[in-house]
């Protein structure tokens, strides 16, 4: 799937969950990955354990919804492996306590999930595509959600944000495309990270809900985040060079249906 020997990849929020997936297939299939996250143990251990495996990483500290730190993880990677090629715009958070509707929602609770959702996706683009244009072209893929199509009912910011991240990848991918840089967006189902589990584990029941959760969707399963990695490694080989603009969900069969999805025809 794809040869991404002597590209140079990042992925923000790459230490765990789909992040995780994400840096795993990129090293795996070749490329040199930048692994941005504020979680230092995860992308310590990640980094540890990719480069003991034979493969190319790094890791930065980093928190992506600042501008200094997002400028600071290009400027590392670019010294590191010469330049960016792909960015996934992963990172992203839904945090506890935010299942609010909008007058209970708080102005910093807001800001923080627009930061990290959305305003991250502008601020790390803004710094990499200088370097993708350098190398002659460049990928950049933004991980977005099924909620930014649909949305579920107390989720104002995460709803906002994701709906955003797809605005945003159609209107980068128009003012790139003469410059060879494609922009996708990649919609996941559920899929099972430490995100998901954090949440499970608060309603309830964790594996419980969690199998409940897969029930949901059609194919009968929560994805993993190498579904996502697989994704996204097709999306950025040059198999998908006339794919630009465009999601894609990821999600077992999820948006496929329709309110009435429980009831069977006669
Ligand atoms: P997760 O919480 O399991 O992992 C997120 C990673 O991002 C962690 O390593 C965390 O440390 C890092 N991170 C958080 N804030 C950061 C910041 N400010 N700067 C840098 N790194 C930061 O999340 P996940 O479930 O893997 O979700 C990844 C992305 O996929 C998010 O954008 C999420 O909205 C989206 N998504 C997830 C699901 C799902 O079911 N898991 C579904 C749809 C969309």
């Amino acid at each position: 799937m794809g040869n991404f020997n002597g590209r140079s990849v990042v992925v923000t929020g790459g230490a765990q969950g789909i992040g995780r997936g994400l840096s795993e297939g990129f090293a795996r299939a070749g490329a040199s990955v930048t692994i941005v996250d504020i979680d230092k143990a995860s992308a310590n251990q990640l980094t540890e354990t990719l480069r003991d495996d034979g493969f190319t990483a790094q890791w930065v500290f980093a928190d992506v919804s600042r501008a200094a730190d997002a400028e600071r993880a290009i400027t590392s990677a670019i010294a590191a492996y010469g330049g960016v090629d792909v960015l996934v715009n992963n990172a992203g958070i839904q945090p506890m306590g935010s299942y609010v509707n909008v007058e209970a929602e708080t102005e910093e609770g807001w800001d923080r999930i627009i930061g990290v959702n959305l305003k991250a996706h502008f601020l790390m683009s803004k710094y990499a595509i200088p370097s993708m244009r350098e190398r002659g072209g460049g990928v950049v893929i933004n991980i977005a959600s099924v909620q930014g199509l649909q949305s579920q009912p107390l989720v104002p910011a995460y709803a906002a944000s994701k709906g955003g991240v797809l605005s945003l990848t159609r209107n980068m991918a128009l003012d790139y495309a003469s410059e060879n840089i494609r922009v996708v967006a990649i919609n996941p189902g559920t899929i099972d990270t430490p995100m998901v589990r954090t949440q499970a584990l608060a309603a309830g029941n964790e594996d419980e809900l969690v199998e409940q959760w897969g029930g949901l969707h059609p194919i009968g399963r929560v994805g993993q985040p190498s579904d996502i990695a697989n994704a996204a490694l097709f999306l950025a080989s040059d198999q998908a060079s006339f794919i630009t603009g465009e999601h894609l969900c990821v999600d077992g069969g999820f948006m496929a249906q329709g309110a009435w999805a429980s009831e069977t025809a006669d």
